[in-house]
């Protein structure tokens, strides 16, 4: 049996610089390690107006199946565009 649920699908990007993107709920993430047999993601955008990091955090099994979602976004979600199937990320 085959059980979809959209909201924990994930997809993969690229950055402008040709980054690795993790993309979740129309934001994009950036690995930051792997703990514990998990992987930790981290939100790649800054808070309008300054220079921090947004705070959300993303944690997903190796498989990429998406554990736990943490904190919220302060910005709106980035703008991604696709290049021979590939999504890359405008801004
Ligand atoms: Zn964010």
């Amino acid at each position: 049996m085959k059980i979809t649920c959209l909201h924990f699908s994930v997809e993969f990007a690229l950055s402008q610089r040709g980054g690795r993107l993790l993309i979740f709920n129309g934001y994009s993430y950036s690995m930051q390690k792997f703990k514990n047999d998990n992987f930790y993601w981290r939100c790649t955008m800054v808070q309008p107006g300054t220079a921090k990091r947004c705070t959300a955090k993303l944690f997903t099994t190796l498989d990429y199946k998406v554990i736990d979602d943490v904190g919220g976004h302060c910005h709106k979600k980035p703008k991604f565009t696709k290049r021979n199937d590939t999504i890359v990320r405008i801004y």
